[in-house]
């Protein structure tokens, strides 16, 4: 169970009433049973039920049962499409561990806003669900062309586009570095952004294959060639 508050040894942490609904009305849990923890900053926490109502609740947090594991540190940028696709995403991003998950606007993106709780929530939500103790941190939407000019020094870019280079021959000379991944919209890059970017010493083109993908499924496609890559 995700908690926003601190954990440590014998620590009460009050319940929503969402979960104690859910995890007496749902899990049907009673007095002492035990839940397992987490806030994505202290590891993962045994505690067990001290109180019980159908609103309400609280746990005593016990022993901790694993320490803090922080993903590898890899940023996935897109471009939000479809409110339902764009959750694939963020759950998806979650469960192969990116640390962070940034909706970027691009020259063709239609989206104008994105609720970033919302996103936020489904983070959290994936990684309960995938056994994480770290939940990635959701961005605010940025423009993709302010992003560039403070670019980290540290950080490679992998844009994935039409381009002669496979992704894993590109990550693959790439040990130890730091990436992101960039993922267009339904209509691609424009050919404004595709000339920034290639000019960008930090920026190399990728491709996932010869078929057209659709974002979502190249946003899995690329995070699965890095984590074979490059992941642990
Ligand atoms: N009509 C668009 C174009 O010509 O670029 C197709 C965009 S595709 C639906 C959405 C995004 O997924 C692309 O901008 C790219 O980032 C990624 N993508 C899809 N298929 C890909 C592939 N085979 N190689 C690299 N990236 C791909």
């Amino acid at each position: 169970l995700y908690v926003e508050h601190p954990l440590g040894e014998g620590q009460t942490i009050p319940l929503t009433r969402e979960q104690a609904h859910y995890l007496f009305g749902v899990m049907r849990l009673n007095i002492s049973d035990a839940v397992s923890l987490f806030n994505g900053r202290d590891g993962e926490w045994r505690a067990e039920v001290a109180e019980a109502g159908k609103r309400n609740g609280s746990l005593r947090v016990d022993m901790r049962t694993r320490r803090l594991q922080m993903p590898p540190d890899l940023w996935l940028m897109f471009a939000p499409i479809k409110k339902a696709r764009t959750d694939f995403i963020v759950e998806k991003a979650t469960e192969m561990g990116a640390a962070r998950i940034c909706p970027v606007q691009t020259d063709f993106t239609n989206a104008e806003r994105i609720r970033q709780d919302r996103l936020q929530a489904h983070a959290i939500e994936a990684a309960e669900q995938c056994g994480g103790t770290y939940v990635p941190e959701v961005c605010e939407l940025q423009r993709l062309d302010r992003m560039l000019p403070g670019w980290p020094e540290d950080r490679q870019l992998m844009f994935c586009d039409e381009s002669l280079v496979g992704a894993a021959k590109t990550l693959g000379k790439a040990q130890g570095e730091k990436w992101a991944i960039l993922i267009g919209p339904e209509g691609g890059f424009s050919d404004a952004e595709r000339q920034r970017l290639h000019s960008l010493p930090f920026a190399h083109a990728v491709s996932l294959g010869p078929r057209i993908l659709r974002a979502d499924t190249a946003a899995v496609a690329a995070m699965t060639v890095w984590q074979q890559a490059l992941g642990d």
